[in-house]
């Protein structure tokens, strides 16, 4: 039979961490199989369609960087972009896309079905085949056999998926698909730290029911933000609004009368759900003083009605959900399409995973994505590629590759769950990142794009692109450099009314652009006017590293001195129980996390500077 059964890279679960996985492990040139339930549901938006926001885009756009599919399909699929705290410094600003679901879909699929090296096959896979300790292929339902160097597994929250609405619960992965449950039996033989998480997804509202007059539309940005560095505004398909609405005392008195049946108040569920997502029961008791919620009314796509209200994700029963929303203004006569409902799943602690995410106690098996704890299909994608590009260079022999903190918020995570586990779902925001000046999205590409190609990730068409615009803001800043204004000219005449004091001897065009108020664009034609304006891309670079040349170096400085801690490996038998000086909770969190390095250490939750010290102390008398 000629059917193809050995590959280097079988990828399990084509949601967002799996389809990442695998493009990337196949742009790698090795070859790979995509093994999932339903080829129709590649890239599925389990929950709200919309990609990125704060800390979430980073993620997004450094998938992009290293020529992942996320950015590119959220540019074909996006029908509303913004830019979040667009009038704050350059670290937090985020870019976020409300997407059509359809589109978005058939973006990834045709990225997948359009990708060398890489088979698609559709059945569930049931078990693992292990030799020597080592993955070494998977078997499927129907028992087909598929054999591999390494196994990446990215089942989101299929694993012993319950679902849950009001007291009733079923098996399910999600709304409308099958649980894992072969696989999860089989992983639960094996010596992995499993425990349970929860989430949870709104019900779903047909637009033909509601009153869009009386609730505020929410327009997109003007100027519409790209997501990925080699998108543009021309992929976007037609631009449409979001509205808003809000609870009100009778929602929160009809959810309250509700909750002798919720699922989650009655003890019925005992997963853990997400902080910053809460359901709308939750945050009736959390912050029991508000009497009312925003709620965000945004559409599923172009063609077709459905809305998802976002913020009010529940698993009350559905006699309540529709009561809660119906009481909302513009909801009055709301047809709902779709319950809300809550899923349990089985997730594993990711303290037992290595940086690559290959897992400790099984060679050449690797995990990403919900199935380490996290939420979010950012935080999904980026695992994914990640996952996906280690297994790939284990098969062809090579060593494995994670950015470090300073590099890229995908190290931020990998570090965060590596060091720390999670007991919730784990989001991203730019808050868990300590060198956020750094690690912006405008500049992911700038800190990755030259490793993907190195790695063999990045295509040469993106290679291309990515020299010449880091070319161009060379060029663009020597220009601004070598420009000079010079006091009581027309030029100086120009920008003095931009100047807090005018000008009083020469400046160039780049000192200019340091002085509070300039905008790059008040300053460029002064002098020298390049013959083709520079790209917004390129200036925006141009712009930031002058405006915040001091902090950007003031981080360099902090990461070097980090560096130094970083370069000191802690031996992964340490016996932290025998250091003098450490409290017992101390030892009891590093003898858990098991830090590869010394700055690992000081990064988990409780171990103190001085704590650190005795560590050090420690090595050398050992050395
Ligand atoms: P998934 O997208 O879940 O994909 C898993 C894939 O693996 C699926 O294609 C599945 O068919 C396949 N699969 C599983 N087991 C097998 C098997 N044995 N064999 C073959 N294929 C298999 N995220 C948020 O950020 N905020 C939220 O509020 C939020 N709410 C959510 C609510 C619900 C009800 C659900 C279901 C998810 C929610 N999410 C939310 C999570 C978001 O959907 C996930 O974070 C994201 O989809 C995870 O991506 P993933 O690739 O890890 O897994």
């Amino acid at each position: 039979m000629d059917f193809p059964t050995r590959f280097d890279v079988i990828v399990v679960g084509g949601g967002h961490a799996g389809t990442e996985a695998a493009l990337a492990a196949a742009r790698m040139g090795v070859k790979t199989l995509l093994l999932t339930h339903n080829i129709e549901t590649l890239g599925q938006m389990s929950c709200n369609p919309a990609i990125g926001g704060i800390g979430k885009s980073h993620l997004v756009k450094e998938i992009d960087a290293l020529d992942g599919a996320m950015a590119l399909a959220t540019d074909m699929a996006g029908i509303q972009f913004r830019t979040l705290n667009s009038r704050k410094g350059p670290a937090v600003r985020a870019t976020r896309a409300q997407a059509d679901r359809i589109l978005y879909k058939a973006a990834v699929r045709h990225m997948l079905e359009n990708q060398e090296n890489l088979w698609l096959f559709q059945q569930s896979c049931e078990d693992l085949i292990v030799e020597d300790g080592a993955a070494r292929g998977v078997v499927t339902q129907s028992g087909i056999r598929f054999l591999s160097k390494t196994v990446v597994l990215t089942t989101g929250t299929f694993l012993g998926g319950v679902i849950h609405v009001g007291m009733q619960n079923y098996s399910g992965g999600r709304a409308g698909d099958p649980a894992s449950i072969g696989l999860a039996q089989k992983l639960r033989a094996l010596p992995f730290r499993i425990d349970r998480l929860k989430t949870g997804t709104p019900p779903r509202i047909d637009a033909r029911s509601v009153d869009f007059s009386v609730m505020q539309a929410q327009p997109g940005d003007d100027i519409t933000p790209v997501m990925s560095y080699m998108g543009s505004r021309a992929l976007h398909p037609k631009q449409i609004n979001c509205f808003i609405t809000h609870t009100n005392e009778q929602t929160h008195d009809i959810i309250r009368a509700g909750m002798d049946r919720s699922p989650m108040y009655s003890g019925v569920i005992e997963g853990v759900g997400p902080r910053y997502c809460p359901s709308i029961e939750d945050k009736i008791v959390r912050f029991a003083d508000k009497n009312s919620h925003q709620v965000f009314i945004e559409p599923e796509g172009l063609t077709t009605h459905e809305l998802y209200p976002n913020g009010v994700s529940t698993s009350l029963p559905f006699d309540v959900q529709l009561n809660l929303i119906r009481s909302m203004k513009g909801l009055e006569n709301a047809h709902i399409t779709r319950p809300g409902y809550a899923i349990e799943y089985d997730y594993f602690n990711p303290q037992d995973l290595k940086y690559s995410l290959e897992t400790k106690h099984m060679e050449s098996l690797f995990f990403a994505g919900q199935i380490n704890g996290t939420t979010g299909y950012e935080e999904a994608g980026a695992q994914g590629l990640l996952a996906g590009m280690n297994a790939a260079l284990q098969a062809q022999g090579k060593d494995a590759w994670t950015p470090r903190r300073d590099e890229a918020y995908l190290g931020v995570l990998v570090d965060d769950l590596i060091t720390m586990g999670t007991k919730e779902p784990y989001r991203m925001f730019t808050s868990r990142a300590e060198y956020r000046l750094i690690l912006r999205e405008d500049n992911a590409d700038m800190r990755l794009t030259e490793k993907g190609h190195e790695l063999g990730l990045v295509s040469e068409e993106r290679w291309a692109a990515f020299c010449e615009k880091r070319e161009a803001i060379e060029q663009e800043t020597q220009r601004m450099k070598s420009s000079w204004i010079v006091p009581n000219t027309p030029e100086a005449e120009l920008i003095n009314p931009k100047l807090e004091t005018p000008i009083s001897h020469e400046y160039s065009l780049l000192d200019l652009l340091k002085r509070p108020g300039v905008e790059y664009a008040d300053v460029a034609n002064l002098k020298n006017a390049p013959e083709h304006p520079v790209s917004e891309q390129v200036s925006e670079q141009v712009q930031i590293s002058v405006k915040y040349a001091g902090y950007i170096s003031r981080q360099a400085e902090d990461i070097e001195r980090l560096r130094r801690q970083e370069n000191t490996p802690l031996p992964e038998n340490m016996d932290y129980s025998v250091i003098d000086g450490l409290s017992n909770e101390v030892k009891q969190k590093l003898s858990e996390a098991r830090p590869a390095t010394l700055a690992a250490a000081s990064r988990i939750q409780g171990v103190t500077p001085a704590a650190v010290s005795l560590l050090l102390v420690h090595l050398k008398k050992r050395a």
